[in-house]
């Protein structure tokens, strides 16, 4: 196959189907064919809010698990036909922020970040995957399609949430945002020993998964102040961490800041839009003095992170496949998926596209 047909970003809120040439495979690198695919709301974020600039032509998608077609004359370990998990970050693992222990950051800030923001994404019949035996792990048996496919993205970034969060044995979390990502940070906080889990969102099946996930209290943000609303909770004490995962600009890093208790730390894993500034509050932010620590991250990629967190899958420590709340047949329904995403019905969490 010359060409291949795939679901791009022709510009800054248009999308359409393109037909591009099939990238070259480099020595290092393969070449996959989807099996399945998920949208993101970074997706969205990108061709209708313009939170990375503009793109001409650009394929999107950075969700898929898939068939290798082609793998470069140096790869080692990966083979033609094999079933592969693609994580969302694919790294330069030789460059010098991977070494510092950046990978999502290499060659420049997000730079890990290449499927649908510096090159063509998964949203086609083919993609190409730099350094394949560091960034794609094969699919282990008893794991499905649905299942991998929201590990890639949604469990990487929210667990990587609750892993920044400094969370303590026995403490309390507060995470603000219950759409996948901060479902997988709920997952993630249980895992890592929180007692305490407050999350907020109102979307009725993402609550009915916030409580699969650990949740055991579900906070109405459009009722009062998310701060407000902790701090009835626990006596005026707040919280010990808080993973940011949704919500705006205007309110959302107050309600942070102010559900923290002094020393504790506010792990955001949002994709930041619609506003120039972050706006901390001073006073409640102990004048600058509350040794309340902020902590950021893209989600990591790699083929370590992904066995990872397939592991975790595979040993019953929390369910991917519950994410999953939509499903569609054919590379032609990716439009439909994706378009699902950016309207979020109430009934919404993800939608997934499986591909012959
Ligand atoms: P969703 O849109 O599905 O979920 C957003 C959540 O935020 C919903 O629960 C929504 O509530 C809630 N929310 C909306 N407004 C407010 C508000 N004012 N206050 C509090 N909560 C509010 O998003 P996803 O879970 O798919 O993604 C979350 C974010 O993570 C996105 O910005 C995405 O781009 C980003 N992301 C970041 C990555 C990274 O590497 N750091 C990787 C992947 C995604 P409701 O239930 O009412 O709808
Ligand atoms: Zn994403």
């Amino acid at each position: 196959m010359a060409t291949f047909k795939g679901f791009a970003m022709k510009k800054l809120n248009e999308t359409g189907w393109v037909e591009k040439e099939v990238p070259e495979c480099g020595p290092l690198d393969a070449i996959v064919r989807p099996t399945c695919v998920s949208p993101c709301t970074s997706d969205i974020h990108t061709v209708w809010e313009g939170a990375i600039g503009d793109r001409k032509d650009m394929v999107l998608g950075h969700e898929a698990v898939g068939v290798v077609e082609e793998v470069g004359s140096l790869v080692k370990n990966i083979k033609v036909g094999d079933k592969v998990i693609v994580p969302a970050i694919t790294p330069d693992w030789d460059d010098e922020a991977a070494q510092r222990g950046y990978p999502s950051q290499t060659t420049e800030p997000l730079g890990g970040w290449k499927f649908s923001n510096f090159k063509d994404g998964v949203f086609g019949e083919r993609f190409h995957v730099n350094l394949a035996d560091a960034n794609l792990a094969l699919m282990p048996e008893g794991l499905t399609d649905e299942a991998a496919v929201m590990l890639v993205d949604m469990w990487s970034t929210g667990m990587m949430g609750s892993e920044n969060a400094n969370i303590p044995l026995g403490g309390s979390v507060l995470v603000i945002g219950i759409g996948a990502v901060g479902l997988s940070a709920i997952a993630g906080a249980a895992l890592l020993g929180a007692a305490d889990i407050y999350a907020a969102g109102t979307r009725p099946i993402s609550v009915k998964v916030a409580k699969e996930y650990g949740a055991t209290e579900i906070i109405n943000y459009r009722e009062a102040p998310i701060d407000e609303q902790v701090r009835e909770a626990t006596d005026g004490a707040g919280v010990d961490s808080v993973i940011i995962a949704g919500g705006n600009l205007t309110n959302t890093w107050k309600e942070a800041v102010a559900s923290t208790k002094a020393g504790g730390t506010i792990s955001n894993v949002n994709y930041l839009s619609g506003a120039d500034d972050v706006l901390i509050p001073r006073v409640e932010w102990g004048c600058g003095m509350s040794n309340i620590n902020i902590t950021n991250g893209l989600c990591p990629g790699g083929r370590v992170r992904m066995e990872r967190l397939a592991r975790l899958a595979l040993t019953n420590r929390a369910d991917p496949e519950l994410l999953v709340t939509h499903r569609f047949k054919g590379l032609e329904k990716i439009e439909d998926a994706l378009y699902l995403m950016k309207d979020k019905p109430k009934d919404l969490i993800k939608p997934i596209v499986k591909i012959d």
